[in-house]
Formats: C-alpha cells, structure tokens, sequence
C-alpha cells in the first residue's frame, strides 16, 4: 500500500428523525432559496416530504419543487430541472430520494454551468463547478450520497454512463434509517446487493498488501449479509436497517476503495447495458444476475484473492462454493440469478455486449473484450 489519495468532504447526519435538522443544515449554509427535487412521490405518503417543508418553514427558507425523476434517471429530465433553477435563482439542490434522484441532482448541479449536462457524460465539458447538493436519503443502496459519482441515461442514444468530479460530493447528506422500513422487500434486496456489489468491484482488484482496505470490505460484505437476513425475518428491525444503511454508504465512499486500483467495474458497465435496454430492469438486479457468472469467469486470473473471499466470507474452501454461496443467498432474498429471470431472451446477448462496449475495453486485472461478455453473459443462462 505505497500510495493513495483519500478525499470525502461530505457530512453525514444518520440516526432516528434527522430529516427534521435538514432546514438547519441549509440554512447555516446561509441558503435562502432552493429546489427540492425527487421521484415518484412516495415521499408525500411517508412523511418525509412534510418533514422536509416544515423543516424549510421554521428555518425561513423558500423553494420551488420539480418531481418525476425515474428509477434509471435521464438527460431530459436533468435538463428541464436546469433551465426551472436558472429562472428561479436556486442557490442550492435539496435532493430527496434514493440514488436516482441523486445522481440526476449531482447532474443537475454541474449541468447549470456547463453548455449540455450531456457533454460531460461524453466527457467534452469538464466540471469546473456545480450547484451545492443536500440530500435526504430515503433508500440505501448506491452510495451516492457519500461520493462524488453518478449515472445518468440518455434513451435516445441508448447510452447509460457515469461521471464522477471533486465538486459532486454533497455537502451534507441525511440518513434516516427509519424512513426505509415501509419500502417494499424488492428495494431493501436491491440495496444489499447493489452494496455487495461495489464492494465486490473494488475488492478484487486491490492491491494484495492493502490489508487494512481488504479487511473493511469483508466485514462490510458480511454484516450487509447478516443485516438483510434478519431484515428479511422483521423488516421493522431498526439496528439491522441502519447497519445495511451505513454499509451501503461506506461500500463507495472512498474507504472501500483505498488501494484497490480504481476497482473492476465490469459487472456494473455490463449490468449498465442490461438495464439501458431494458429499462424495467432494476441496477441491482442485473447486478446480481452477472455478478456470479464474472466470478466464474475470471477467478483463475486471481485465485489468492477468490479464496480469500470465499473462506472470509462464506467460510468456503474452495471458490467454487464460495460462488455457489453467494447464488443461494441472492435466491434466498428473492434476487434473480438467471438473465431468464430478468425476461431477457438470449438472442439478445450480442446486443447487450456492443452496448457494453461503447466506451472501449473493459476491466482491470482482467480485460474484457466483446467476446468475454458474452462469454459471460452465456454463464447467466
Ligand atoms: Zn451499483
């Protein structure tokens, strides 16, 4: 572990009823006038919208609101949230949602002082600033609200890609477990997978003398595992439900990430190809589909660090079993692990791997070329 570079500038507020503090938060910012974006408006039926406006009301701050973001968010949307905060004067973001929501406001708060927000997707304009971002965790999944990355969609050009820049951290994110105990089983599996999964993507690429970073991410997998069982017996379990929350937040915030090379990130361009083109499909779900089949797939190039995983984790001895392992717990929490289960005909494979590929090779200790994924894919059958 000679050298790396650690920045996470973002402040987290967690715990029971801190959504009620966002107002304070962004008032000793000393902003006056912000625009709260979200999704579909669960948010007005489970009270957090409420506690959020009260909270605004006390603090004496105005807003202006925009809905709609959708579960893969898109470019259009973005763009219409840009030009309703250059004509209201927003001095910030208030981003209340999972990580959809958030990522487009991360979008959003750099797009306003760029030409397109679509250029820096396709990285013809740099971010040299961006809207300051507050966000009100209602699902704990990507990572988002402790990172500097996002995802964003373009329909039209068939292209989901992300960005990440030094001014896309939020400044301050809440996480209030106990707004997440009405979601529906579905989201809280997604969440667990999708966390195991960027662990997953930094874990295996790492440097093998990292050993601090190696043994964080194994206990983060393992407590995400434990957490989501006992989830999956009482989804009211408060302690559980802030473990996998914090879990899903310190799998990409940067800790998970010391020596460990950038990461792979196959399975996520793969997965990110899934769900362009069939948008029904939610992120963690292809995730869970592609993610064993990568393991079997390129285990032999590393196999140290595959047993590793698969005696720290499952108490395995072999990765065979490990792989195995992982399969019955994503069947146990009612994840699919077949691209038939996610209603995607094999005919499709070649189709889903040029979409992979769009912006080049794949990969990092293992390079993956067009062939692989659908290599891969073939093991999804
Ligand atoms: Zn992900």
């Amino acid at each position: 572990m000679e050298y790396f570079k650690f920045f996470n500038p973002t402040k987290i507020v967690f715990g029971k009823n801190t959504i009620n503090q966002i107002g304070e938060y962004v008032a000793e910012h000393k902003f006056k006038k912000v625009i709260i974006l979200y999704g579909g408006g669960s948010i007005k039926s489970n009270g957090v919208y409420d506690s959020v406006v009260n909270s605004f009301k006390l603090n004496n701050i105005e807003w202006i609101e925009f809905a709609g973001v959708q579960p893969n968010p898109v470019v259009n949307h973005a763009r219409e949230a840009i030009k309703m905060i250059k004509e209201y004067g927003a001095e910030a973001i208030i981003a209340v949602g999972g990580g959809s929501v958030i990522d487009e406001a991360k979008a959003i708060a750099a797009g306003i002082y760029v030409e397109d927000v679509w250029n820096i997707l396709e990285r013809k304009e740099t971010i040299t600033k961006a809207l300051p971002l507050f966000t009100v965790l209602t699902l704990s999944a990507t990572g988002t609200e402790m990172n500097s990355f996002a995802v964003l969609s373009n329909p039209e050009e068939k292209k989901k890609w992300s960005f990440g820049s030094p001014y896309s951290f939020p400044l301050v994110s809440i996480i209030d477990p106990t707004v997440q105990t009405s979601l529906p089983w579905r989201q809280t599996i997604n969440g667990g997978v999708d966390s195991i999964s960027h662990i997953l993507e930094l874990y295996f690429a790492g440097d093998e003398t990292a050993e601090p970073t190696l043994a964080v991410n194994e206990a983060l997998i393992r407590t995400i595992i434990s957490s989501v069982d006992k989830l999956q017996l009482d989804e009211s379990d408060y302690d559980s439900r802030a473990n996998l929350a914090w879990c899903a937040s310190l799998a990409l915030s940067g800790f998970s990430s010391v020596a460990m090379n950038g990461g792979e990130w196959t399975v996520h361009r793969i997965e990110h190809a899934i769900s362009v083109l069939f948008p029904k499909v939610a992120h963690a779900e292809g995730l869970a589909v592609v993610f064993p089949a990568w393991i079997k797939y390129v285990n032999k190039e590393n196999p140290e660090r595959f047993r590793r995983w698969a005696k720290n984790i499952f108490n395995d001895d072999n990765i065979e079993d490990g792989i195995e392992s992982l399969i019955k717990i994503f069947k146990k929490w009612k994840a699919p692990v077949t691209l038939s289960e996610l209603g995607i005909n094999p005919d499709f494979i070649p189709a889903l791997a040029e979409n992979a590929m769009q912006q080049g090779t794949l990969g990092n200790f293992r390079k993956i070329e067009y062939d692989d994924v659908v290599n891969i894919l073939n093991l999804t059958l």
